[in-house]
């Protein structure tokens, strides 16, 4: 089929008028100006309108959590939360959402295969499943015994400490099947008892983590919020820094150095500061996250014009705070509150989002999945108009219908 657009943003650097791509069984296989493409095959015709690829969310837990206390968490019921997830995948999908990458969550491999399958509509799924923290870390739920939070006690996460667990734990998930490892090298906002600023993990135990994702080609990302665990990761191999609150210039330095891609994950910050206190953020979340909140939009700024990829990255997790379906609110504070021009977003949230997972997903070039999205309006008009989604396509397939 060959698919006829009126604007082309093809996620990897060009804005096209009158283009056309075609594909072949669910892959681009060219791109460019109408008169360049061939006519093969059916024509689908968008050519009054705005083409994007699929939008593709680089940080969420698709844990179908439904309230903002990690003590619900630790007791929520895990089929529960694997069926509240498949209706969470529609509602990203009809977003415009066709790929996410999942970094915690107990669910989200099992949820991977029912979305592959097509038994469950949704976007592509790329996961880390549960992600890995020291204990008396970020993924430690505090509250807790030990005993019960050692193996999982929050679903999304589990604990290990000392290289040779690292590395076991590493394996544990690379033996699950996973598409990348998540790890955090800093305390945070929703943990009772450490801070963003304070450093976790050893340079030995980061080493483990990365060693083991190299061997096998996958690539770790660290939930890093202070300038130290940002270095410490950076510097052991960590391919993506999340939430990166704290990011001096050497910070930024390193991330230039190390080709690093930086998700800032504004979204659920904002959200949590605006409207936590109504949402049953505990007092400790809501705290910390008004401290960081000046840092982490001039961190993100700083990082961006340095020239940082910045890739879009919700956190949302499913709760009525920060529900699937509304991701597009990333690309809205990138444009608002970091300066990106409205081009620039989509670009976050297509090719550098794209590239933090292993496959070749956010970009209308020839070899990417044909995942895209047709707008009623023009993004240069107005960042809003990446909620105005008409259709999706997944694969090649039309997956949400013209409304
Ligand atoms: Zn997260």
């Amino acid at each position: 089929m060959h698919v006829d657009c009126g604007t082309l943003v093809d996620g990897d650097g060009r804005v096209l008028e009158d283009a056309r791509f075609r594909v072949e069984d669910g892959t681009i296989v060219e791109a460019g100006p109408r008169e360049e493409i061939d006519t093969e095959g059916d024509r689908i015709d968008h050519s009054g309108a705005v083409v994007v690829p699929g939008f593709v969310d680089a940080h969420v837990h698709m844990q179908g959590l439904r309230t903002m206390d990690p003590r619900d968490w630790a007791l929520a019921d895990e089929t529960a939360c694997a069926a509240r997830a498949t209706a969470d995948c529609r509602r990203l999908l009809e977003a415009g959402f066709t790929a996410v990458r999942d970094l915690g969550s107990s669910v989200a491999l099992g949820l991977r295969e029912a979305v592959e399958s097509g038994d469950v509509p949704g976007p592509r799924i790329y996961t880390s499943g549960r992600s890995i923290s020291q204990t008396g870390g970020h993924g430690d739920a505090h509250f807790l015994p030990y005993e019960w939070s050692r193996g999982g006690g929050l679903g999304i996460s589990e604990l290990a400490d000392g290289p040779d667990e690292c590395r076991k734990t590493a394996r544990k998930r690379i033996r699950e099947g996973v598409d990348c490892l998540k790890i955090m090298t800093t305390g945070g906002v929703l943990s009772e008892k450490d801070s963003p600023g304070q450093a976790q993990y050893t340079d030995a135990e980061i080493r483990a983590f990365t060693e083991e994702a190299d061997r096998v080609g996958i690539p770790v990302a660290s939930h890093a919020q202070g300038t130290e665990g940002v270095l410490a990761a950076l510097d052991n191999g960590v391919d993506t820094i999340e939430h990166g609150f704290y990011l001096d210039d050497a910070a930024v330095e390193r991330l230039l150095e190390t080709d690093a891609t930086l998700v800032p994950t504004l979204a659920i910050m904002f959200r949590i500061v605006e409207e936590g206190a109504d949402h049953g953020v505990p007092e400790y979340g809501l705290r910390k996250a008004e401290e960081a909140f000046e840092a982490h939009v001039e961190s993100t700024r700083r990082a961006y014009e340095a020239g940082v990829p910045v890739a879009t990255g919700t956190d949302f997790l499913g709760p009525e705070l920060i529900p699937h379906g509304e991701n597009a609110l990333e690309l809205e504070l990138l444009v608002e509150e970091i300066g990106l021009s409205p081009v620039e977003a989509v670009e976050a949230a297509t090719g550098v989002a794209g590239r933090t997972v292993p496959d070749d997903v956010g970009a209308l070039t020839p070899g990417a999945h044909a995942d895209f999205v047709v707008l009623g309006s023009d993004p240069r008009d107005g960042i809003e108009a990446v909620r105005d989604v008409e259709t999706v396509y997944r694969a090649g397939e039309r997956v949400v219908p013209d409304r």
